[in-house]
């Protein structure tokens, strides 16, 4: 998360109502120099259903989990010659952003960008599958880091989780609410990226229905297994007490500003912030430093919470 509260920030280009809505068709023109890979994985929401029935029933999760966080830390190239190892100045978030939309793209998604001027947000829209009218539920992590290591914990794992999110939801049979998975850039120098999108939306009247940002899941030192929600909307903490007590995972709640949530929080949206216990004292260590690294994220504990998320996230977007 970002060291300190985000100040006013002034107003940036933003989205008109319009565009928001004419972004769920993927120009790829809006991408500018793309350059992505013909999508290895298009149209396979069968066999990623066969082998992901439920969160909890997903076999590629872990793995993937793993494939996407270390290519964000630089374990592997994120392309020929390119290997990411910072997300901090323009340029590596340049060469971030450009994997997580190759990476989305590859999945058989439609990322878009959302410029707003210093930055640019990577979004990926899914809308509802039954036609209802409903309100989109918004689904964010940012993907810059500081510039002492490479990110890992902060935030190389909620980026992570949402890129595996945007898999999970896109190949689930029924989506009552239409969905923006949101890359918010420019977390680090002032939570910039997710207050455009918040303005964007609200400036546009778009109807939200909940916003749920993920910051920092890497860790258990005292192995309870628990989650922090930052400044949960009562009814969000309940939903998601209701799905971790079942699966004995702690939730504990805090007020807690800085981080993306906090963007949508001061416009009124419903909204929850998830992390590790970073409040209630078991934090990653290596935060904002040279050794918040890929060895130093604990893969388990993420996994176990994403599959939470994603039964949270799922359980939101239908409606019975
Ligand atoms: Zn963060």
């Amino acid at each position: 998360m970002s060291p300190r509260r985000a100040t006013r920030l002034r107003a940036a280009p933003l989205w008109g109502a319009a565009v928001a809505l004419a972004a769920c068709g993927a120009d790829p023109a809006a991408l500018g120099d793309a350059g992505v890979d013909a999508p290895v994985d298009a149209a396979t929401d069968a066999p990623d259903l066969a082998s992901c029935a439920t969160s909890d029933a997903c076999d590629w999760l872990a793995p993937y989990l793993t494939e996407v966080l270390g290519t964000l830390t630089g374990e592997q190239p994120a392309a020929p010659g390119v290997t990411i190892t910072r997300r901090a100045s323009s340029g590596e978030r340049a060469i971030a952003r450009q994997y997580l939309v190759d990476e989305l793209t590859r999945r058989g998604l439609a990322p878009t960008l959302h410029d707003y001027g210093s930055g640019q947000n990577v979004v990926v829209q899914l809308p509802s599958t039954t036609g209802a009218d409903l309100p989109r539920i918004v689904i964010g992590a940012h993907f810059d880091g500081v510039p002492a290591g490479p990110a890992a914990a902060d935030n190389g794992t909620g980026t992570a989780i949402v890129v595996a999110a945007a898999r999970y939801l896109a190949a689930r049979p029924r989506r009552d609410h239409p969905i923006d998975l949101v890359l918010f850039d420019q977390e680090e120098v002032g939570l910039v990226g997710s207050t455009a999108y918040a303005l964007a939306l609200r400036d546009a009247a778009v109807a939200v229905d909940s916003v749920h940002s993920f910051d920092m899941i890497s860790f258990d030192g005292d192995g309870d297994g628990a989650i922090e929600l930052w400044s949960p909307a009562p009814e969000l903490e309940a939903l998601y007490r209701a799905h971790a007590g079942p699966r004995g995972i702690p939730v504990g709640a805090v007020a807690f500003a800085s981080s993306d949530h906090q963007a949508f929080v001061d416009r009124g949206f419903t909204t929850v912030g998830v992390c590790e216990e970073f409040v209630a004292g078991d934090a990653n260590p290596h935060y904002h430093r040279a050794t918040d690294t890929f060895a130093n994220v604990d893969l388990a504990y993420m996994t176990r919470v994403t599959r939470l998320l994603l039964a949270v996230l799922e359980d939101r977007a239908t409606t019975d």
